[in-house]
Protein backbone atom coordinates (compact mmCIF):
# COMPACT_ATOMS: atom_id res chain seq x y z
CA UNK A 1 0.00 0.00 0.00
CA UNK A 2 1.39 3.43 -0.76
CA UNK A 3 0.96 5.58 1.65
CA UNK A 4 1.91 9.52 1.93
CA UNK A 5 2.02 12.31 4.30
CA UNK A 6 0.62 15.59 3.19
CA UNK A 7 2.13 17.75 6.22
CA UNK A 8 1.42 21.33 7.18
CA UNK A 9 0.46 23.71 9.44
CA UNK A 10 -2.78 24.27 8.18
CA UNK A 11 -4.43 27.32 10.35
CA UNK A 12 -6.55 27.14 9.04
CA UNK A 13 -7.17 24.39 6.05
CA UNK A 14 -8.44 26.43 3.04
CA UNK A 15 -9.77 25.15 -0.24
CA UNK A 16 -6.44 25.14 -1.91
CA UNK A 17 -4.82 22.22 1.02
CA UNK A 18 -8.24 20.45 0.06
CA UNK A 19 -7.43 20.49 -3.66
CA UNK A 20 -3.95 18.96 -3.37
CA UNK A 21 -5.60 16.34 -0.58
CA UNK A 22 -8.15 15.49 -2.93
CA UNK A 23 -4.95 14.87 -5.71
CA UNK A 24 -2.93 13.10 -2.99
CA UNK A 25 -6.19 10.63 -2.70
CA UNK A 26 -5.85 9.74 -6.10
CA UNK A 27 -2.51 8.88 -6.96
CA UNK A 28 -1.89 7.52 -3.30
CA UNK A 29 -3.98 4.35 -1.42
CA UNK A 30 -3.66 6.14 1.81
CA UNK A 31 -2.65 9.74 2.57
CA UNK A 32 -2.07 11.07 6.09
CA UNK A 33 -2.72 15.22 6.38
CA UNK A 34 -0.36 15.66 9.43
CA UNK A 35 -0.36 18.69 11.37
CA UNK A 36 2.92 20.30 11.97
CA UNK A 37 2.75 21.41 15.73
CA UNK A 38 5.70 23.77 15.71
CA UNK A 39 6.86 25.65 19.13
CA UNK A 40 8.14 28.61 17.07
CA UNK A 41 4.57 29.17 15.16
CA UNK A 42 1.48 30.28 17.23
CA UNK A 43 -1.46 29.28 15.28
CA UNK A 44 -4.77 30.95 15.99
CA UNK A 45 -6.64 27.62 15.86
CA UNK A 46 -5.84 24.19 18.26
CA UNK A 47 -4.53 21.24 17.00
CA UNK A 48 -8.42 20.03 17.42
CA UNK A 49 -10.28 22.51 15.49
CA UNK A 50 -7.79 21.80 12.69
CA UNK A 51 -8.64 18.22 12.57
CA UNK A 52 -11.98 19.02 12.65
CA UNK A 53 -11.18 21.46 9.64
CA UNK A 54 -9.87 18.67 7.81
CA UNK A 55 -12.27 15.99 9.00
CA UNK A 56 -15.12 18.01 7.95
CA UNK A 57 -13.76 19.20 4.75
CA UNK A 58 -12.95 15.96 3.37
CA UNK A 59 -16.20 14.12 4.40
CA UNK A 60 -17.87 17.13 2.31
CA UNK A 61 -15.82 16.36 -1.06
CA UNK A 62 -15.90 12.27 -0.23
CA UNK A 63 -12.47 11.81 0.13
CA UNK A 64 -12.15 8.79 2.22
CA UNK A 65 -8.87 7.10 2.06
CA UNK A 66 -7.01 9.91 4.96
CA UNK A 67 -6.54 10.65 8.27
CA UNK A 68 -5.52 13.39 9.99
CA UNK A 69 -2.72 13.20 12.47
CA UNK A 70 -0.23 15.55 14.69
CA UNK A 71 3.47 15.40 15.16
CA UNK A 72 6.03 17.44 16.18
CA UNK A 73 9.89 16.71 15.40
CA UNK A 74 11.45 15.39 12.49
CA UNK A 75 8.85 15.26 9.36
CA UNK A 76 11.36 12.26 7.96
CA UNK A 77 10.82 10.56 11.63
CA UNK A 78 6.57 10.81 11.30
CA UNK A 79 7.23 9.29 8.05
CA UNK A 80 9.10 6.51 8.28
CA UNK A 81 6.96 5.80 12.02
CA UNK A 82 3.83 5.78 9.73
CA UNK A 83 4.97 3.60 7.04
CA UNK A 84 5.02 6.46 4.73
CA UNK A 85 7.64 7.06 1.80
CA UNK A 86 6.33 10.22 0.42
CA UNK A 87 6.01 13.31 1.19
CA UNK A 88 3.38 15.56 -0.41
CA UNK A 89 3.94 19.31 -0.91
CA UNK A 90 1.56 21.82 -2.96
CA UNK A 91 3.22 23.88 -4.71
CA UNK A 92 1.54 27.71 -6.01
CA UNK A 93 3.33 30.57 -7.43
CA UNK A 94 7.29 30.33 -8.26
CA UNK A 95 7.88 32.05 -4.25
CA UNK A 96 6.72 28.58 -2.74
CA UNK A 97 9.68 26.77 -4.76
CA UNK A 98 12.75 28.24 -3.13
CA UNK A 99 11.57 27.61 0.07
CA UNK A 100 10.24 24.11 -0.68
CA UNK A 101 13.49 22.76 -2.82
CA UNK A 102 15.00 23.46 0.32
CA UNK A 103 12.81 21.73 2.39
CA UNK A 104 13.00 18.90 0.08
CA UNK A 105 16.68 18.88 -0.13
CA UNK A 106 17.14 18.78 3.53
CA UNK A 107 14.51 15.70 3.66
CA UNK A 108 16.72 13.76 1.40
CA UNK A 109 19.87 14.23 2.69
CA UNK A 110 18.17 13.19 5.69
CA UNK A 111 16.24 10.36 4.99
CA UNK A 112 16.86 9.38 1.33
CA UNK A 113 14.60 6.57 1.56
CA UNK A 114 11.64 9.44 1.50
CA UNK A 115 10.63 11.01 -1.64
CA UNK A 116 9.05 14.27 -1.74
CA UNK A 117 6.64 14.91 -4.36
CA UNK A 118 5.14 18.13 -5.51
CA UNK A 119 1.13 18.58 -6.62
CA UNK A 120 0.56 22.03 -8.45
CA UNK A 121 -2.29 23.61 -7.10
CA UNK A 122 -5.32 24.48 -9.50
CA UNK A 123 -4.85 28.14 -10.71
CA UNK A 124 -8.00 29.54 -8.93
CA UNK A 125 -5.90 28.82 -5.77
CA UNK A 126 -2.48 29.78 -6.22
CA UNK A 127 -3.20 33.17 -4.08
CA UNK A 128 -4.40 31.60 -1.25
CA UNK A 129 -2.66 31.27 1.56
CA UNK A 130 -3.55 30.65 5.37
CA UNK A 131 -1.92 33.75 6.45
CA UNK A 132 -3.66 35.59 4.08
CA UNK A 133 -7.21 33.84 5.13
CA UNK A 134 -6.36 35.20 8.94
CA UNK A 135 -5.58 38.24 7.43
CA UNK A 136 -8.63 39.41 5.60
CA UNK A 137 -10.66 37.41 8.89
CA UNK A 138 -9.33 39.94 11.43
CA UNK A 139 -10.69 42.69 9.71
CA UNK A 140 -14.05 41.61 8.85
CA UNK A 141 -13.51 41.00 4.93
CA UNK A 142 -15.01 38.39 3.06
CA UNK A 143 -13.61 35.00 3.06
CA UNK A 144 -16.21 32.88 0.95
CA UNK A 145 -14.60 31.01 -1.19
CA UNK A 146 -11.48 30.40 -0.25
CA UNK A 147 -12.63 28.30 3.46
CA UNK A 148 -14.91 24.94 2.71
CA UNK A 149 -18.28 26.62 3.75
CA UNK A 150 -18.85 23.79 6.10
CA UNK A 151 -16.63 25.82 9.00
CA UNK A 152 -16.01 29.31 7.41
CA UNK A 153 -19.04 30.92 9.50
CA UNK A 154 -17.20 29.56 12.55
CA UNK A 155 -13.80 30.65 11.23
CA UNK A 156 -14.75 33.78 10.37
CA UNK A 157 -16.42 34.58 13.63
CA UNK A 158 -12.73 33.23 15.46
CA UNK A 159 -10.86 35.65 13.31
CA UNK A 160 -13.08 38.33 14.00
CA UNK A 161 -13.11 38.10 18.06
CA UNK A 162 -8.84 37.33 17.76
P1 LIG B 1 3.56 25.28 5.99
O1 LIG B 1 3.37 26.10 7.24
O2 LIG B 1 4.32 24.02 6.18
O3 LIG B 1 3.98 26.06 4.77
P2 LIG B 1 0.85 25.32 5.12
O4 LIG B 1 -0.22 24.87 6.05
O5 LIG B 1 0.93 26.77 4.82
O6 LIG B 1 2.15 24.73 5.71
O7 LIG B 1 0.77 24.52 3.76
C1 LIG B 1 0.93 23.14 3.71
C2 LIG B 1 1.18 22.72 2.28
O8 LIG B 1 0.09 23.11 1.46
C3 LIG B 1 2.41 23.34 1.64
O9 LIG B 1 2.97 22.39 0.76
C4 LIG B 1 1.86 24.49 0.86
O10 LIG B 1 2.69 24.82 -0.24
C5 LIG B 1 0.55 23.91 0.40
N1 LIG B 1 -0.45 24.95 0.13
C6 LIG B 1 -0.79 26.00 0.89
N2 LIG B 1 -1.74 26.74 0.29
C7 LIG B 1 -2.00 26.13 -0.89
C8 LIG B 1 -2.85 26.42 -1.99
N3 LIG B 1 -3.61 27.51 -2.03
N4 LIG B 1 -2.84 25.57 -3.03
C9 LIG B 1 -2.03 24.50 -3.00
N5 LIG B 1 -1.19 24.18 -2.04
C10 LIG B 1 -1.17 24.98 -0.98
Amino acid sequence: MKVCVYPGTFDPFTVGHLDILKRAGAIFDHVIAGILINANKKPVFSVEERMHFIESAAKSAAITNFSVESFDGLLVDFCRQKGAGVIVRGLRAVSDYEYELQLAAMNHRLAPDVETVFLMTDARYSYLSSSIVREIGSYGGSITGMIPPEYEKYIAERLLKK
